[in-house]
């Protein structure tokens, strides 16, 4: 074994060994790969190698997509056969809604160039002759599913990656690591120490364990999983091999193997193994079968695929493997941690491998991960995803596998969590909460308890109604909103503008002022929107997605400031309150003594005040697009600030607003919001924020870039639709129809309370930005006519919100 290597990669199980051959691809020859044991000796081995390109995030499917296509490549560089089968697949449906879901994956296929299509039961029981079609209404089918062997390709990636130059040992557990004052690391093994430039935890099932020798608690359990082979059955001799199938219903796959099919399930009373250690004698091995366990999901099976339980079980395999709290990986840099990286929490290392072992490369090689990889970036976890968290949340989601999300639905394990002062008045008030990192936030309010409860539908629920009263509240008079999930910062001390204005796009405001700015990498893409508030000329107060607080702490680290300025996030110390609407003024100037007339204090300023007896930071700025104030305090005084501001509400009208409310609210004025039209894959101008790129400044990150985007035009442009539909409205990802062809898609949708239509929020290509006409967008599977406004669609002038 070699002493130094510029990465060592710490485990052969598929994921390790694709982040090796990534590696070697991108130019980094001098990699070491360590496994304890042999290398798939982990979960890989007994895997069933099933691979699908379908996947709840669109970049992330396009990471399997990837996945699928590499593995003729490693055949061909490595010679070693990865024991492809690609059968074709059919998703069974057996209720309306399920069909509705499948609707919308296949429409959301179209445009990552997917070729699925909706067939008839009779169809997918000519393509897979053993269902019982009377359970089922429809099915979607992919071309390209299948499976392949998990030896040959964890062996393939490796061989590959070793005749690059790439160096495996077998046998030889890492022990510890060791931080050097130069970011490097000293990997201690049970065979001598290595000097690592860069580490690469893909420990899968000992993950958890290998994050523990950098003092990091990376949330992930494992679940057994059962699946079982049949004997040969009579049915399949002589046919064409049989498709994948996956049967929602009875919440199994099945797929052939040799003579006999291949039946796995993901029952609900799933069982976490090993939920605080794994232990390290556990090698190429597997769990005592506990049929019992699946008995229910097995009586559905053979009666939706008769012929399997015509036939005796020829083998039983359980076995566990890792999952995140949401089920998609954990990729990429750890914030606090110099050259340490993730590459874990992989549940479907065969579809994911190859896209997690891309992504990882890149961003090791060029700094950056070349795709959108929000969805399984390890930086989306905060600190409030502990063990048992995870345990609750993985669970949940194990048994959930099969089953329809839907786009209203909140998930109800661990939870409450997190809550603010005011949660209890605020369910006083029949809130229904959603739950946002672990914190519990009101979505809307219902007229009494007992209706304090959401039906989960793809189309307008019984949330509707009152949300339009809410909205109305806001337009006409005043509601107030608890706006405590956002993040914050506060960026104090000498340096603190130069600071900023490299970090951030736009120009730092002056005293006493508000700018919106977004965050670009070096790329000129957009990874952050902030507001920046200037409170004094060393102190900088930012608001911005709670979600994204740790990958944006992960990129101040890389960006640090100059000794002397001081990068404190705050999310939880600041609790917040919004009161917005015409009439929010007379409120709030009931409540203070400095004079709030938009001459005093017009649009965009920012000071700080008493509020009563409450000393608060009050922010004239409202996510509603209507006059409105942010009013900031330390979390202590927030109860007092609810109550008083709910006290003088009622000579104004005041009503309370949710979450749903304000997003109906921000989609009439074309706001964009952060992981849904901000996101690493689009430009500042391509998403309509070029009047906040301030490129005056000498330098600032990704300014080059910007500027290109800028003369270029970029590629795309972010417009707002007006849709023609009846009962549902899009969500996001929803594909856009120009003439018949798929152009482009959706980012978010709903329905706009105040301005009575149903709007969504897409990227088109730039030639098509100024057309008028053509357009459609597929909701359910149906076109409906959408008409680009040249404008929002509230108050285009934005005279509200600056009156
Ligand atoms: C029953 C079953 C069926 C499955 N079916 C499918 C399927 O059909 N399709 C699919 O895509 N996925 C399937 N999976 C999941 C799949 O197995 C995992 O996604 C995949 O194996 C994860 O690979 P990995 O490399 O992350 O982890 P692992 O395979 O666990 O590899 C981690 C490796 O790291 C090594 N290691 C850990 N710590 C150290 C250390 N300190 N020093 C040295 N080495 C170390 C371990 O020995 C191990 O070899 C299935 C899993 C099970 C259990």
């Amino acid at each position: 074994m070699r002493n130094s290597a510029r990465v060592v990669v710490i485990g052969g199980g598929v994921v390790g060994a694709s982040v090796l051959y990534h590696l070697t691809k991108a130019g980094w020859k001098d990699v070491l790969l360590i496994e304890r044991g042999e290398l798939t000796c982990g979960s890989t081995w007994h895997a069933a190698g099933g691979m699908h390109t379908i996947n709840g995030d669109p970049n992330v499917a396009k990471l399997q997509q990837y996945t699928i296509n590499l593995y003729k490549e490693i055949e061909q560089v490595s010679g070693q056969s990865c024991g492809m089968h690609v059968t074709g697949g059919i998703m069974l449906a057996g209720t309306r809604e399920r069909l509705d879901w499948l609707k919308m994956t296949k429409a959301r296929g179209r445009y990552l160039g997917m070729e699925l299509e909706i067939i008839s039961v009779d169809e997918a029981a000519r393509l897979c002759p053993l269902i019982n079609k009377q359970h089922f209404v429809g099915a979607l089918y992919d071309p390209i599913e299948g499976h392949v062997d998990p030896y040959g390709v964890t062996h393939a990636y490796a061989k590959a990656a070793q005749m690059a130059g790439a160096e495996v040992v077998r046998h030889t557990r890492v022990t510890a690591l060791e931080p050097r004052a130069d970011g490097s690391w000293s990997v201690l093994t049970e065979r001598g120490n290595v000097h690592a430039e860069h580490v690469v935890n893909a420990g899968g099932l000992w993950a958890r364990e290998v994050g523990r020798m950098v003092g990091l608690e990376l949330p992930i359990l494992a679940m057994e999983h059962q699946y079982l082979i049949t004997e040969d059955l009579p049915e399949l001799k002589g046919q064409k091999e049989a498709l994948h199938c996956i049967d929602f219903e009875g919440e199994i796959y099945t797929r052939q193997e040799r003579g006999g099919m291949l039946l796995g399930t993901y029952e609900r009373a799933g069982v976490p193994w090993s939920p605080r250690e794994t232990p390290w004698d556990f090698a190429h091995s597997l769990l005592p079968n506990d049929l019992e366990r699946i008995a229910p999901s097995l009586e559905v099976g053979f009666e939706h695929f008769p012929a399997l339980g015509r036939v005796g079980i020829r083998k039983v395999v359980n076995g566990p493997f890792t999952f995140a709290p949401d089920g998609n990986p954990l990729v990429g840099p750890v914030r606090g941690l110099r050259n340490f990286w993730v590459a874990c929490g992989v549940m479907a290392g065969f579809s994911q491998g190859g896209g997690v072992g891309l992504a990882l490369s890149r961003w090791m090689v060029d700094g950056d991960p070349g795709a959108d990889v929000w969805a399984m970036d390890v930086a989306r976890f905060g600190d409030w995803a502990t063990l048992a968290y995870t345990n609750a949340k993985v669970r949940e989601n194990y048994s959930r596998r099969f089953r329809i999300r839907f786009p209203n639905e909140e998930l109800a394990a661990a939870r409450p969590l997190r809550t603010t002062a005011i949660y209890e008045r605020l369910e006083g008030e029949h809130a229904v909460f959603g739950e946002y990192c672990g914190l519990e936030h009101a979505l809307w309010f219902a007229p009494s308890a007992a209706e304090a409860s959401e039906e989960v539908t793809f189309r307008r629920s019984n949330a509707h109604l009152h949300v339009t009263a809410e909205c109305r509240a806001v337009r006409e008079a005043v509601g107030l909103l608890e706006i405590s999930n956002y993040g914050k910062f506060e960026v104090t001390g000498a340096g603190t503008e130069e600071w900023l204005s490299h970090v951030m796009a736009n120009r730092v405001p002056r005293v006493g002022r508000i700018a919106l700015t977004p965050m670009l990498n070096e790329r000129g893409r957009l990874i952050g929107d902030f507001t920046m508030a200037r409170v004094a000329a060393d102190r900088v107060f930012l608001v911005c997605t709670y979600a994204a607080e740790d990958y944006y702490r992960r990129w101040f680290e890389r960006h640090a400031p100059p000794p002397g300025v001081s990068v404190r996030p705050c999310a939880m110390q600041y609790a917040g309150l919004s009161v917005a609407g015409p009439l929010s003024r007379g409120l709030l100037q009931s409540l203070v003594r400095e004079d709030l007339s938009s001459a005093a204090f017009p649009f965009l300023s920012f000071a700080r005040m008493d509020v009563g007896m409450i000393p608060a930071l009050v922010g004239r700025i409202s996510f509603t697009g209507d006059l409105g104030y942010e009013i900031w305090v330390t979390s202590e005084y927030q109860r007092a600030l609810y109550d008083l501001l709910i006290a003088a509400g009622s000579a104004h009208g005041l009503r309370l607003f949710g979450g749903r409310a304000l997003n109906a609210m921000r989609l009439e004025k074309s706001f964009g919001t952060w992981a849904r039209e901000y996101r690493p894959i689009y430009g500042p101008y391509e998403a309509g924020l070029g009047r906040f790129v301030d490129l005056k400044k000498d330098s600032f990150i990704g300014r080059s870039a910007a500027l290109e985007e800028k003369e270029s035009g970029g590629k795309l442009r972010l417009v707002t639709f007006s849709v023609e539909t009846r009962d549902a409205d899009a969500l996001g990802d929803e594909p856009i129809w120009h003439d018949g062809r798929v152009i482009g898609w959706v980012t978010s949708g709903g329905y706009g309370h105040s301005v009575q239509r149903s709007l969504a929020l897409g990227y088109v290509p730039r030639d098509y930005a100024g057309l008028t006409g053509g357009f459609e967008i597929e909701i359910l599977g149906e076109r409906c006519k959408a008409t680009p406004l040249g404008a929002a669609a509230f108050d285009p002038d934005g005279t509200r919100m600056r009156s």
